[in-house]
């Protein structure tokens, strides 16, 4: 554990600055809380318009696994966190040799590799869906029949669904494995979902843990889509199980950081767990407008050492992810492709500077809507471009709205 680094303080000569890895969205909302909070804050993203890096004082455009980005940003900061899963195990155990990390890199390995995600859950004692490890021919005949249909998902690297093939029989397991090129893959039996919801906690180095209310997420083609957020969203004695359930899987991980869980609730009512992401989750985002503390100020609070206090959230919310099927051409120009899937098709059309941009001006006018755009210059299909939030006074307006929101959106009402 480092020790406490002070927003404001000056560290080895230098405004005390804290640093991330990975530039999307999630490490920009890092990045504005702890600008927010007074600290200056350092982006390791190979990308020139990454969203973080665009917003943080400092920027190094190098690969990950680049020795010299690498010591910059340990020279620029006095801890470093991670906005994405997939960052390199290797980067994060050298920054870890000189700087505070957290997340750690042992934790952040398991959350890497399906099949060391679901040892370590059956180890915490938390239900998972009945699955099988396929690394070899041999595992693949081994398949129980009871596991078919399934989803059968590479160990690493998926994300927003991909990497996941879904399969009715044996020949198309075959196939699918052959289709994902035969790279270790983990096959979990199709469950029937009445629901699924996440716990967002955060804990610290000397072990404190507070947690958020629990989301309950609806996904659409394996992306999240819409999260709702208020008491008897979830069955509360449910929402207890996954609590205790989330608090278990981070303290056997040792974790310190912002940690997500994201559950099943099965037909019959049980509680299975599918996966953790070790930093802020999209179904967190609804914190930022609805919440006393969002989980990026518990993201930053954990790596600066500070003190953590249970958040509240003080408003009922919903969130309405923003992909970029929403940037649409106008009616008018009928076969055009997409604004988004051409990105000079804005500067050809340089005369209407809204062009295929949804009519923010309309949602705004809607009470309680708070829109959150992440700064990418291209929306493409399923690309996540921004979310909306939706606070009021009660549960019943908040949907009303979120509803509303929708339709001048041309988001499938839920
Ligand atoms: P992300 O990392 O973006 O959350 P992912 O690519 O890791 O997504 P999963 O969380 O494994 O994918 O699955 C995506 C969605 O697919 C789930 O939220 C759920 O809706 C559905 N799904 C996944 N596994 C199962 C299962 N075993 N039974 C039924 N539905 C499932
Ligand atoms: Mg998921």
């Amino acid at each position: 554990m480092s020790g406490v680094i002070l927003p404001g303080s000056v560290v080895n000569g230098q405004p005390a600055t804290l640093g991330v890895m990975g530039g999307g969205q999630l490490g920009r909302m890092f990045v504005h809380a702890a600008q927010a909070m007074g600290y200056y804050t350092a982006v390791l993203d190979p990308d020139p318009a990454s969203p973080a890096g665009r917003v943080s004082h400092h920027h190094i455009q190098t690969d990950y696994l680049d020795e010299q980005g690498l010591a910059q940003l340990m020279q620029r900061c006095a801890a470093i966190t991670t906005e994405f899963e997939n960052v390199p195990a290797p980067a994060l155990l050298t920054l870890g040799a000189h700087r505070f990390v957290a997340p750690a890199s042992d934790a952040v390995a398991i959350a890497q590799d399906r099949a060391a995600e679901k040892a370590h859950f059956v180890k915490c004692g938390v239900p998972v869906a009945p699955h099988a490890v396929i690394e070899t021919e041999a595992q693949l005949a081994a398949v129980a029949d009871d596991l078919l249909p399934g989803i059968l998902k590479t160990a690493r690297l998926g994300y927003d669904g991909k990497g996941q093939v879904r399969v009715k029989t044996r020949a198309e397991l075959v196939t699918a494995w052959t289709e994902l090129k035969q790279v270790p893959c983990v096959l979990e039996k199709m469950l029937p979902l009445k629901d699924e919801c996440s716990v967002i906690v955060a804990r610290s180095g000397r072990g404190e843990m507070v947690h958020f209310p629990v989301q309950r997420n609806l996904h659409r083609d394996g992306i999240l889509a819409v999260t709702e957020v208020n008491p008897g969203v979830i069955d509360p004695l449910l929402a207890q199980q996954a609590v205790q359930a989330t608090k278990a899987i981070a303290e056997g991980l040792h974790y310190v950081g912002v940690l997500c869980v994201e559950f099943f609730v099965l037909e019959g009512g049980q509680l299975v767990v599918n996966e953790i992401a070790p930093r802020p989750h999209n179904s967190g985002h609804y914190t930022l407008d609805a919440c006393d503390q969002s989980q990026f100020d518990l993201q930053v609070r954990t790596l600066a050492g500070l003190p953590l206090t249970p958040p509240r959230q003080h408003s009922p919310a919903i969130m309405l992810n923003l992909l970029g099927d929403l940037w649409s051409e106008p009616v008018k120009s009928g076969s055009e492709p997409k604004s988004g899937s051409d990105p000079d098709l804005r500067s050809k059309l340089g005369s209407d500077p809204n062009f295929g941009t949804p009519r923010w001006d309309k949602v705004l006018a809607l009470p309680g809507t708070h829109l959150h755009l992440y700064g990418k210059l291209s929306a493409r299909q399923g690309r996540k471009m921004g979310h909306l939030n939706i606070t009021g006074a009660t549960p019943e307006a908040v949907r009303a709205t979120a509803l509303q929101a929708c339709a001048l959106l041309g988001i499938e009402p839920f």
